[in-house]
């Protein structure tokens, strides 16, 4: 029976979430998308042409071990149905179990969910945790939903993937679009299957289901230390630097507040509403409290409106694209005039910009490194879930810091060792840690 038509159904508020539109490349006056897999491709080729290895194991561990497609039926709260499309990528499993998170956004595409999973490989063996990569998706607009329907979607998606996931086979997490609130249903529907509660299918869950303290701000707080240690190798003083900040969801709004509090000047702050600019530094804990009342930053007292992309060519020393993919591209890459470009996002500097960036001398914080906090963290969870102990949060942050310090190192050693940039260096560490464990453990073939 179909439910009860509701006359006045709340839609919650679209919040400021990084929703920027995906980028396009020009070419011969057409516009067409960038295949964001085809950029992780490149990446990878670029890095493994600078390792010796067994060409056909660079084929095996770089293409996804498993794709999965499902079309669900949601019960509406108006009586009807709708389909939508939902994805699970599984891109590895030689170094553990496959983690990754799902994100909830029109622009999902198999191209995208691919390539994430992927990275999610890349970024899980560059902090050296004990997990391959995955990622999914579902092309739906969270924001245009209503609590239940959002509840029955993320329910039937789980359901109708209930094989692919478990704590020793895959383990979501959160990303664009999805929090806590969906990890709940998540570890909800699957316990149900198992007949007991099983907090370790996923991460990024609520405290009190057993989610881990510091979670919620791990990626900022990685983004954050990755550009500490960036400024340390560029002998700058971050209490006199000056940022801006592509998105102000969970990942932007968080490292733009840590790096606040060490004194970096923010001047130019954009979200999926629009951008502002002071260049006398804008208030950020002021304006994340702004934010949560007026769903975007327009508005904010003393500052004045730009157009969003401004933000990527402020005149600033540290710029953070924390939104969606391929923001910064072969076609504006030149406009670009920071110093150190810190990826909270995944993907946002096409392999086109990066030759470009790289001639400009501007230090890029590869995402695999960079927003890699957030899955060292889930990984910190995952373990507090087994053994069924939860640690306090300056043990969770210490730990976090010393992961991420020591991934710092090592691709910096890796760059300045092969003379090439972080990402393609990020990339030969990754690469070589995973290529090392499948010829341990041999392909079975
Ligand atoms: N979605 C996040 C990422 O892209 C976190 C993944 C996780 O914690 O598993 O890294």
């Amino acid at each position: 029976m179909p439910a009860k038509k509701t006359a006045n159904k709340t839609r919650r508020p679209r919040p400021a979430a990084a929703t920027h539109r995906k980028g396009v490349a020009s070419r011969k006056n057409r516009t067409i998308p960038i295949s964001v897999f085809g950029n992780v491709l490149k990446q990878f080729d670029t890095a493994a042409r600078k390792l010796s290895l067994d060409r056909s194991i660079c084929e095996f561990v770089k293409i996804p071990r498993r794709s999965t497609i499902v079309n669900l039926p949601v019960r509406m709260d108006d009586g009807t149905y709708k389909m939508f499309t939902g994805y699970r990528v599984q891109h590895s499993i030689a170094r553990g179990p496959s983690k990754g998170g799902i994100r909830y956004h029109l622009g999902v595409t198999l191209d995208e969910v691919q390539a994430l999973a992927a990275w999610m490989t890349w970024k899980c063996a560059v902090v050296n945790i004990p997990f391959g990569g995955a990622k999914g998706g579902i092309v739906c607009d969270p924001f245009k939903l209503s609590e239940g329907e959002l509840e029955r979607l993320t329910r039937r998606y789980v359901a109708d993937m209930i094989k692919l996931f478990g704590p020793e086979d895959d383990i979501p997490a959160p990303d664009v679009g999805t929090g806590p609130r969906v990890m709940g249903w998540f570890m909800d529907t699957y316990s149900m299957k198992e007949n007991h509660s099983v907090p370790g299918s996923v991460t990024g869950k609520p405290i009190v289901l057993g989610g881990s303290l510091g979670r919620n701000e791990a990626t900022g707080r990685g983004v954050m230390l990755s550009v500490r240690e960036a400024a340390k190798c560029l002998k700058l003083d971050l209490a006199s630097t000056t940022a801006a900040v592509q998105g102000f969801g969970n990942v932007g709004s968080i490292s733009a507040r840590l790096l606040h509090e060490l004194g970096v000047k923010f001047v130019s702050v954009s979200d999926v509403t629009g951008a502002i600019h002071n260049p006398a530094g804008i208030d950020i804990p002021a304006l994340i409290k702004h934010v949560e009342k007026k769903k975007s930053v327009l508005g904010f007292p003393n500052a004045k409106r730009i157009e969003p992309e401004e933000v990527l060519f402020a005149n600033v020393d540290i710029l953070i694209p924390a939104a969606l993919e391929n923001q910064i591209t072969g076609d504006n890459a030149a406009r670009v005039r920071c110093r150190i470009v810190a990826e909270g996002a995944n993907g946002p500097v096409t392999p086109e910009a990066d030759k470009i960036l790289e001639r400009k001398k501007i230090l890029v914080i590869p995402d695999i490194l960079c927003n890699a906090g957030g899955v060292t963290v889930s990984y910190f969870e995952w373990v507090q879930n087994r053994m069924a102990f939860a640690w306090t949060e300056e043990e969770v942050n210490h730990r976090l810091e010393e992961k991420m310090v020591a991934a710092f190192n090592d691709v910096m050693k890796m760059a300045r060792d092969h003379d090439t940039s972080m990402r393609i260096a990020a990339f030969m560490l990754a690469i070589l840690r995973v290529v090392e464990v499948v010829q341990l453990r041999g392909i079975y073939a």
